[in-house]
């Protein structure tokens, strides 16, 4: 079987640094070799940590300014290092800006890809994944026999710690593709500062809530518990009450605290994706039907206005 050769790259160092180990648990053959690519320089902390994790980087100076504002100049010059490096494999993150450079490389490479893979490895020559399909209720396991083939992996795939190697980082001639687009303004995204991920408690209010102006009361019985205030699609989304950091579910967040209190949230499977590994689910809901009551543990039927305050009252007086 010929030599494996993967080209890892993701705009996140921390990211690029698990495709790396990944990528060597993935490629362990005596002859493999596991590429990153970076757009920074030889002295970034970015490059030093991915050649740390055992990756031979290769930089390219970018001529048309930060890489990462340009999805065509990154696959265009990913692409060249595909060629250059007799790349079999490359493996990127599957966040928005990886899924789609991926779409571009592997139209560039006329290659099959994948996108938000949670495993992969090789199989007599193939890439098999696996990857989550029909909201995450299901596995679906595929594999690409074409090469080389672009895989897009979910962050926090963990993979074995490989040995040790001696870092090493290799700056290369940019093909200086041209821009497609141009930044005009950087405006940072308006944040509550939450991350959800690492939340041990989480105080969840979907549709449920009537006016923007009542999330005092959700608010008020999350510093009760200690916990953070997450919310449902529509919450964010559409009424842009709360922040997206605080949107839970298949396109927000997910999470597994130790304890998930939904209020108001009628528990739609998109939903549900995004809180199913919380270890205690307690739901506050009139409707007695509530789909959200099949995920709970402790159920309350009754309106959130007359519940959410007496539970905050016998807390504070705890
Ligand atoms: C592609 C796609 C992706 C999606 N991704 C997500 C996602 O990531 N996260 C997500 O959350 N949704 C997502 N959605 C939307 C999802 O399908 C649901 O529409 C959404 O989760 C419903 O939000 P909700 O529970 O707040 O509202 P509703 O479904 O409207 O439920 C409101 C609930 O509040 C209860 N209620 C009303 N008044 C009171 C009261 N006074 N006291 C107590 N209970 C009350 C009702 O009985 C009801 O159960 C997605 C949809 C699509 C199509």
């Amino acid at each position: 079987m010929s030599p494996e050769s993967v080209l890892c790259w993701s705009e996140d160092p921390d990211l690029a640094g698990q495709l790396v180990r990944l990528a060597r648990s993935v490629a362990s053959g005596p002859e493999d070799r596991v590429f990153a690519a970076s757009f920074d320089p030889p002295s970034d902390d970015g490059s030093r940590r991915i050649a740390e994790a055992g990756a031979h980087v290769l930089i390219r100076p970018n001529p048309a300014g930060p890489a990462s504002t340009d999805p065509h100049v990154v696959a265009s010059e990913l692409r060249a290092l595909v060629d250059t490096s007799h790349v079999t494999l490359v493996l990127l993150g599957s966040t928005k800006r990886g899924r789609e450079i991926a779409g571009r490389l592997a139209g560039l490479l006329d290659a099959p890809a994948e996108t938000g893979v949670a495993r992969v490895h090789l199989d007599a020559g193939a890439v098999v994944v696996e990857r989550e399909m029909l909201s995450g209720n299901a596995l679906a396991q595929e594999t690409l026999i074409a090469r080389p083939a672009v895989v897009a992996i979910m962050p926090d795939v963990s993979a074995s710690s490989p040995p040790p190697t001696v870092p090493v980082v290799q700056q290369v001639p940019s093909t200086s593709p041209a821009p497609l687009s141009e930044r005009l303004e950087l405006r940072p995204k308006p944040s509550g500062g939450v991350r959800l991920e690492s939340a041990e408690r989480i105080v969840t209010i979907g549709r449920g809530l009537q006016k923007k102006d009542d999330l005092v009361l959700i608010e008020a019985l999350a510093t009760a518990l200690g916990a953070s205030v997450g919310c449902t699609r529509p919450l964010a989304a559409e009424a842009g009450w709360l922040s997206d950091d605080h949107w839970i579910g298949l396109t927000g967040h997910r999470v597994k605290p130790r304890l998930y209190i939904a209020i108001g949230v009628s528990g739609a499977v998109q939903h549900l994706v995004g809180m199913r590994d919380s270890q205690t689910v307690v739901a506050i809901n009139k409707d007695p039907n509530a789909p959200i009551f099949g995920q709970a543990d402790y159920r309350v039927t009754g309106d959130l206005y007359a519940v959410v305050p007496a539970l905050t009252k016998a807390l504070d007086a705890k």
